[in-house]
């Protein structure tokens, strides 16, 4: 089973994503938590990229898309490889994060047409302002109109695709309860496992 969660930067997802393993493991399920973009080359090139302090012009905008799908498309063959061993693949962001944030929308589904996806996608929903409260300190931190944005596009795509959305301006161990309560049916695994 593949399951993704997404989210603004700041929704928790990291945080969520460890808690849920910790979960399934102790449930007795094997896991394998990744994260988006991943360790490989093209994911250290786009670290970097998203780096720089200079706003990115359209083409490198889209040059990005592609690294981010050439990334994604890495990364195919371990999901099915563990899907097909029975492991659980926990995504933190996965192709609906190029579709949040990146445009055009018909392009960016088309490059990431081979990607993998996932059977369970949980969308953090969290106010920018929140968000950016919890990265108090740090200088880099996305602006807040853009984040406004990217959480709009985030809601749009929920309201067209099949994602379960979870309050995320709220507090670590409700959250995680939640997340669970939309995992356990599809795993077997009764309510009374569950916190
Ligand atoms: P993301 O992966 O979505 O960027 P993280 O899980 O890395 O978010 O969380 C960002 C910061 O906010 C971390 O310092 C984390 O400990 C903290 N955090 C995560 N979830 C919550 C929450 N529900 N309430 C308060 N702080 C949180």
């Amino acid at each position: 089973m593949y399951i993704c969660i997404e989210g603004i930067d700041g929704a928790g997802k990291s945080t969520q994503c460890k808690l849920l393993k910790t979960w399934l493991d102790k449930n007795g399920y094997k896991t394998n938590l990744i994260s988006e973009p991943t360790n490989s080359p093209i994911g250290k090139l786009i670290r970097r990229i998203l780096s720089e302090p200079t706003p990115l012009n359209d083409d490198q905008q889209k040059i990005l898309g592609l690294l981010f799908a050439a990334d994604r498309l890495l990364l195919r063959d371990k999901i099915q490889k563990a899907e097909d061993e029975g492991t659980i693949i926990i995504s933190d962001r996965c192709f609906y994060s190029s579709l949040a944030y990146q445009e055009p929308e018909d392009w960016i589904r088309e490059i990431n047409k081979f990607a993998k996806k996932p059977e369970i996608l949980i969308l953090l929903d969290i106010k920018p302002s929140k968000a950016k409260e919890r990265f108090k300190g740090l200088e880099k931190f996305e602006k807040e109109s853009f984040l406004r944005r990217v959480r709009r596009k985030y809601l749009k795509l929920a309201e067209k695709e099949d994602f379960f959305i979870v309050d995320a301006n709220r507090g670590i161990n409700i959250i995680q309860l939640d997340i669970r309560r939309i995992i356990a049916p599809s795993l077997g695994i009764c309510q009374g496992n569950i916190p």
